[in-house]
């Protein structure tokens, strides 16, 4: 089975330190043919809310990624992490993101280590670029007061067309709310990383398979990343249709973010 996994990590960030060649041992260990990165050195502020990483910016922070991934002739596509309380989105991170259109797939914020909450006016540049260059938008969601669901669903709402990923479907819950507003809002889809087998099987069942993304956050657990997926395939296969085991795994990456599957080395 062709496996995309759209939610990987690599970089630095407190506690964390995550190699792109243990990613991509990860990735083959695991059959992952494609990944989507990010890098967790775009953090603008520790769980503390200290300011970390002041001395670069969000340019040459994502810069200093792409020069990574680049040496896996496109088994790595990237997200753009953006640092909304420090910067804007403006015409020079335009004219990165167009010359780079082939590397970053979309934007993506952690609200809380961004101290914004998703709900605040600082987004907004952010999202009409989305827009301008029709860029998805992935947002880390939790009940923390900063990445709540129902401030990402909000600005889903008003900006209906821009695609937008609702990570963890809001960690720290039991999701339902999650799925409510992912199945009711056609631009709000949700990932699978963090959230357990039987709470997948539910989303899938309520919000449909064409709207659940296969993420994993590898390889911010080290080499075990991909462990806690491996009875994922296993069980899905006992309960859905090899289409909608299909969308999960691989078709919906495709279809949400361009410039991705296709033939690679
Ligand atoms: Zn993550």
């Amino acid at each position: 089975m062709e496996i995309i996994d759209t939610h990987t990590h690599i970089g630095q960030f407190g506690q964390w330190n995550c190699s792109c060649e243990t990613l991509m041992t990860c990735m083959r260990k695991f059959g992952v043919s494609q990944g989507i990165v990010s890098t967790i050195s775009g953090n603008e502020y520790d769980y503390e809310l200290n300011l970390v990483n002041s001395d670069k910016g969000q340019i040459r922070i994502n810069h200093d990624m792409l020069q990574e991934i680049k040496k896996y002739k496109g088994r790595l596509k990237a997200l753009f992490w953006i640092r909304p309380h420090s910067e804007v989105a403006d015409r020079q991170l335009e004219n990165y993101l167009e010359v780079n259109r082939e590397w970053f797939v979309g934007l993506k914020v952690h609200p809380r280590c961004s101290n914004l909450k998703f709900s605040l006016e600082n987004y907004h540049t952010y999202l009409e670029l989305c827009k301008k260059l029709a860029l998805p938008f992935c947002i880390h969601t939790q009940n923390d007061g900063f990445s709540n669901i129902e401030y990402v669903y909000n600005v889903a709402k008003q900006y209906s067309d821009i695609n937008f990923i609702a990570i963890h479907m809001e960690m720290g819950t039991n999701h339902q709310c999650a799925m409510q507003y992912i199945k009711e809002c056609s631009n709000l889809y949700g990932d699978t990383t963090m959230v357990k087998i039987d709470d997948v099987i539910k989303a899938i069942r309520c919000c449909g398979s064409k709207k659940i993304l296969f993420g994993s956050d590898a390889v911010v657990f080290g080499e075990d990343s991909y462990r806690r997926y491996d009875d994922f395939e296993e069980k899905l296969i006992n309960t859905f249709s090899g289409t909608e085991i299909e969308d999960l795994f691989y078709n919906n990456a495709k279809r949400f973010f361009k410039y991705i599957g296709g033939s690679y080395e």
